[in-house]
């Protein structure tokens, strides 16, 4: 059995046969494939050691596809130290992780100077992929001594018992986009407001429907996920395979949220845009948004917090000028303070090796005041992908 999660909702068991365990190999295998994978590979899983989709897919890939893969847990079950330990001694040629985490392994890594030339790719799954990050961790790879290690996206969640991935691609194009198995489940996109299904290369809400289930099945089930892209059944530009794909951006209807600017009414900010922002500010490395109440008075208005970690030699003004113009530009809000730290302070902020998923947007705001939205927002994203949005279980159609 895995789980959704979440305080705020009941989590929602999602569970699996001995026949979904040999589908979730089967998709495991093709995901491996799909990333470029190759026997001879070393690897490391360090999405946390959970009830979660993330981890046991790449447990059971691994176990089909018949390469080293070594699964830490975690930093929550070893810290990034232990991570580290690990990536010392087993000099891997593949991670497969979350960004947040990575970015802070792969810091702390570059940090004390390991040297590293045959990391080949960085996997990532459980949050969004912005270009931002994939920049960011490129760089550390580079700096690690891989400068062509290739960072590739997987998209999955819990309700669909299985993930899909990127292939490799080359760094001035788009990526392929998620490389989907049409013999295992249909997935639609369709217009949130009438539920119709949009032509291939629209945007819109991605739908599920698994095709060779048993345990938990949910038809046409709706994960709250938008894509910009669409669906494609043009080949991959390239690997070449022809499965359908779905590609651009995925954003999410949950990190929409209400912040009370005024002590009148409230505005709807749009945290997706927010972080692709924050990932692809230059001079910014890991960050973190807080929501909070001025003077932590129930009865005050929101205010917007951004918790910063500086890369190497970024000017701060500068730097202050830069976002407020960037988070204006795409929220419409003012930050009230920008507020720097030091790559151990974040990782203590992201609560790195205490919570299962790194803390990127924290809402302090009383309870009472603003629902559980930022409760249920970081934790649902402890998933693979996060769209185990318990309170939008429904058939489409
Ligand atoms: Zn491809």
């Amino acid at each position: 059995m895995t789980s959704t999660t979440g305080r705020s909702a009941d989590p929602i068991p999602v569970l699996y046969t001995r026949h979904d365990l040999a589908n979730l190999m089967a998709s495991g295998l093709r995901l491996f494939e799909v990333c470029g994978g190759q026997s001879d590979f070393r690897m490391i899983n360090m999405f946390p050691y959970a009830p979660h989709l993330a981890f046991w897919q790449t447990h059971y890939g691994g176990a089909a596809f018949g390469a080293l893969v070594v699964s830490t847990g975690g930093g929550k079950v070893m810290g990034t130290e232990g991570n580290l330990r690990f990536l010392r001694k087993l000099k891997p040629d593949v991670l497969i992780g979350m960004p947040t985490f990575m970015y802070h392994v792969l810091h702390q890594a570059a940090e004390q100077g390991l040297h590293w030339e045959n990391l080949r790719r960085i996997v990532l799954g459980g949050e969004k992929v912005s270009d931002g990050m994939r920049l960011k961790l490129r760089h550390l790879a580079a700096e690690l001594g891989s400068p062509n290690a290739d960072v590739l996206g997987v998209y999955g969640f819990t309700e669909a018992k299985m993930a899909w991935a990127e292939c490799p691609f080359p760094r001035d194009q788009a990526p392929g986009g998620y490389h989907l198995y049409p013999d295992l489940g249909v997935i639609e996109i369709i217009d949130p407001q009438s539920g119709e299904v949009v032509p291939s290369g629209h945007p819109g809400e991605i739908v599920f429907t698994p095709l060779d289930a048993r345990g938990t099945v949910l038809l046409r089930y709706r994960t709250g996920d938008f894509i910009d892209g669409g669906l494609t059944y043009e080949p991959c530009p390239h690997c070449g395979r022809s499965v359908p794909r779905l590609v651009g951006k995925i954003s999410r209807s949950a990190e929409v949220k209400e912040m009370r600017l005024d002590k009148l009414k409230g505005t709807l900010v749009d945290f997706n845009q927010l972080e692709h922002v924050l990932d692809d500010v230059p001079g910014v490395g890991a960050w973190q948004v807080e929501l909070r109440k001025r003077h932590d008075d129930p009865m005050e208005v929101d205010e917007l917090v951004l918790h910063v970690q500086k890369t190497n030699g970024a000017d701060e003004e500068h730097l202050v000028r830069d976002l407020n113009i960037r988070v204006v530009e795409q929220t419409e809000v003012h930050p009230n303070r920008v507020v720097f730290h030091c790559a151990e302070e974040m990782r203590e902020l992201h609560g790195v090796g205490r919570q299962l998923k790194e803390q990127k947007i924290v809402d302090h705001r009383p309870s009472d005041s603003s629902a559980t939205a930022g409760d249920s927002r970081s934790e649902q994203n402890e998933a693979l992908n996060g769209a185990g949005a318990t309170d939008k279980l429904e058939v489409a159609a």
